[in-house]
């Protein structure tokens, strides 16, 4: 029977994968047009320190549709880095960030302030990656120092040494970088002391129950000690309440990111914040 169904390639898929590859093909053609429309918009998450005053923004990529419904990045990132179109969106958002960045530097109150962007490795590993970042930090006159581009462990681990040498380019102009999501991949100490980092920032799974989970604890001091050992900054994000950041702070952290200091917002929401700060 295998070998009947063999005959007509299509018999291998049954219905239910027919209608999640049909599914797949239809979101891969609207992101697309989407693209082209000018359908995505960055928002502007504030990042802290520890006096709550903002030292910048993490930028989070949002799908707006024609209905207005925002899509958010779980539900079409991890499709766009699958069929590369992950490239030309994340070229995107680096235009849009490189010119969030010149709008923050013309101006005196905003001119200090650190934007980071997310990057997917295929998007870090695509061979011009580091002359766009160039080129586009120049085209748009910002200063590249305060460019921070988070990367995340696993794909740091997949091509060690050119990721390095990646880094190395873009550090020679000025951007830092920060390990996401850290503590939930796989980097020993061994190997995260060749990359040259500038922050790792622990994952919001383990602030969560920090206040109450001893392992948490246990895990965000080591992460604490690590950062501390490769003199490295180090941020918390997915911080909601209080008890969290008071908890952080006793722990070492002293920077943070999270609901209790702002949603991701857009840029005029971002910038009506920081001037209510001010006041
Ligand atoms: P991430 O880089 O780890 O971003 C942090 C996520 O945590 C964001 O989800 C943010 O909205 C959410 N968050 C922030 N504060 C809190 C909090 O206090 N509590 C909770 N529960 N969540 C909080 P978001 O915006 O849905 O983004 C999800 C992921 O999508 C990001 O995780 C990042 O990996 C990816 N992503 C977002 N924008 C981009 C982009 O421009 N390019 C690429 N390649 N990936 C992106
Ligand atoms: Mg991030
Ligand atoms: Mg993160
Ligand atoms: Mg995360």
């Amino acid at each position: 029977q295998a070998k009947q169904s063999g005959r007509n390639g299509m018999r291998f898929f049954d219905q239910g994968m027919q209608d999640s590859l049909s599914a797949r093909a239809r979101l891969e053609g609207e992101m697309r047009l989407a693209l082209e429309r000018g359908q995505f918009e960055l928002y502007f998450q504030p990042q802290v320190d520890q006096h709550g005053c903002p030292t910048g923004a993490e930028a989070l990529l949002r799908w707006i549709r024609p209905d207005g419904q925002s899509v958010p990045p779980s539900s079409f990132i991890p499709l766009a880095e699958e069929t590369g179109l992950i490239v030309p969106l994340g070229r995107w958002v680096l235009e849009q960030a490189c010119s969030r960045l010149h709008a923050w530097q013309s101006d005196a109150a905003t001119s200090g302030l650190v934007l980071a962007i997310n990057v997917s490795a295929r998007q870090f590993q695509q061979p011009g990656f580091c002359g766009e970042v160039h080129e586009m930090v120049k085209r748009h006159g910002c200063n590249p120092a305060c460019l921070k581009i988070e990367l995340t462990e696993g794909m740091l681990l997949e091509n060690i040494e050119e990721t390095i040498s990646s880094m190395r380019a873009l550090k020679e102009i000025g951007v830092r970088f920060s390990l996401d999501d850290f503590g939930t991949g796989y980097s020993s100490l061994q190997y995260l002391k060749r990359l040259p980092l500038d922050q790792l920032k622990i994952d919001k799974s383990f602030v969560h129950d920090l206040a109450t989970d001893s392992n948490d604890q246990a895990i965000v001091l080591t992460i604490i000690a690590m950062a501390r050992s490769l003199k490295l900054d180090v941020i918390a994000e997915g911080v909601e309440t209080e008890a969290q950041r008071a908890l952080l702070e006793r722990l070492g952290c002293h920077r943070y990111q999270g609901y209790l200091f702002g949603r991701p917002m857009t840029a005029p929401a971002f910038q009506a914040q920081l001037t209510r700060k001010a006041a």
